[in-house]
């Protein structure tokens, strides 16, 4: 299982008009509008119940019945009356808290019979108004082709989490809608995505868990270290090694100076010499830092100015790491014999002495023969 991309909340929708909704609504099956419009009702009703509750009144919400077809000029033809005997648009069926006894009131007689004054009828409006423009969210989403989120939501109930995530009443509208389908509430929605991912997650990391201490996973762990250890002993090379280019003025400046100026000459040359050695050292080190026992059983020393130059160009001042090609013999030679011109060190059987550390490095593994050529390997 994969993964779930939470739905963007950032806007909000759009509020249809009524022609609008009604050309959705058009494309819905049946049983889908019933369900929508059930829906709709328990929202309605919940709400009819708090604003009656806040009241205080003895009456208790039962129900709004609302006749459709109410015509203003002739209300005695409305199939609704109030317990007066008045035709209404809408009854409001009530049950007495003291007696029991259930009793019917259009808007007017609200106000007398159970103190639900303009104000709390106004109230109810607005919060009609709410929910229809709440259920837009649903009726959009269904014009945009959005389905219902079976895969998180069969997840959940699979784990038990629905009914932590949900109350009773969410979960019934959630259920229903499942059922036909529908789009539900971005907001639930995410609130799914996201338990799903944490779910996800949480048995990913189990398994991961697991697995380290599997030999795999012992092996994997090991490597991990090595490499870390890797990565920051490359890291202090390269600090190192810019720090003997970045003494004074750079590279190049000097090189310049060396043409130029006669009377520093000796000094640049100096200077020269000693940097590219002091280079040279680093890659030493950098190769073969943990090869003590291989430096020491074949005497191969980073103060041997030449040895330390013969393993600087095999590995190209340091920029040869694990993996990449090393230099081939006879390009070695030649770099130190155009350096030697410059700057005049002691490299007296420097083709032997490059043939014999190229064989020990290969005999050590410190670098492996590949086709033709060498890998670095330290
Ligand atoms: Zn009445």
């Amino acid at each position: 299982m994969e993964m779930l991309e939470p739905i963007n909340t950032d806007y909000s929708y759009g509020h249809l008009t009524k022609v609008q909704r009604a050309e959705i609504i058009k494309k819905l099956t049946e049983s889908q509008k019933q369900t929508i419009e059930q829906y709709k009702r328990y929202k309605v009703n919940s709400m009819l119940l708090n604003q009656f509750n806040k009241t205080g009144t003895e009456w208790k919400f039962l129900e709004e019945k609302i006749n459709w077809n109410f015509n203003q000029s002739n209300p005695n033809e409305s199939n609704l009356h109030c317990s007066c005997g008045r035709g209404v648009k809408y009854l409001y069926v009530c049950k007495s808290k003291n007696n029991q006894e259930i009793k019917c009131f259009g808007k007017n007689h609200l106000e007398q019979e159970a103190g639900i004054g303009s104000n709390v009828l106004q109230d109810i409006r607005k919060e009609k108004h709410k929910i229809d423009r709440g259920l837009d969210e649903i009726v959009i989403r269904v014009d945009g082709d959005v389905f219902f989120p079976t895969e998180p939501y069969e997840f959940l109930k699979k784990n038990r989490m629905l009914d932590i995530l949900f109350s009773k009443e969410r979960m019934e509208y959630l259920k229903e809608f499942s059922r036909e389908g529908l789009p539900i509430y971005r907001e639930d929605e995410n609130k799914m995505i996201k338990e799903f991912n944490r779910i996800l997650e949480k048995v990913k990391e189990q398994k991961h868990q697991k697995w380290l201490k599997t030999t795999e996973g012992i092996q994997y762990l090991k490597e991990q270290v090595i490499k870390k250890k890797y990565n920051e002993e490359q890291e202090i090379i390269r600090i190192e090694r810019q720090k003997i280019w970045l003494n004074n003025n750079d590279w190049f400046n000097e090189q310049k100076n060396f043409e130029r100026k006669s009377d520093n000459k000796e000094t640049t040359i100096f200077t020269l010499k000693k940097r590219t050695i002091d280079n040279a050292k680093v890659t030493f080190n950098q190769v073969l830092i943990h090869h003590n026992d291989v430096t020491e059983k074949y005497c191969i020393e980073s103060n041997c100015d030449m040895d330390a130059l013969i393993i600087n160009g095999m590995f190209d001042g340091g920029s040869v790491t694990n993996g990449k090609t090393i230099i081939p013999q006879e390009t070695v030679i030649r770099l130190l014999k155009m350096l030697n011109k410059k700057f005049e060190y002691d490299i007296n059987g420097l083709e032997k002495r490059v043939d014999e550390i190229y064989g020990i490095l290969e005999h050590e593994g410190i670098i492996k023969k590949s086709k033709n050529r060498f890998i670095a390997n330290y």
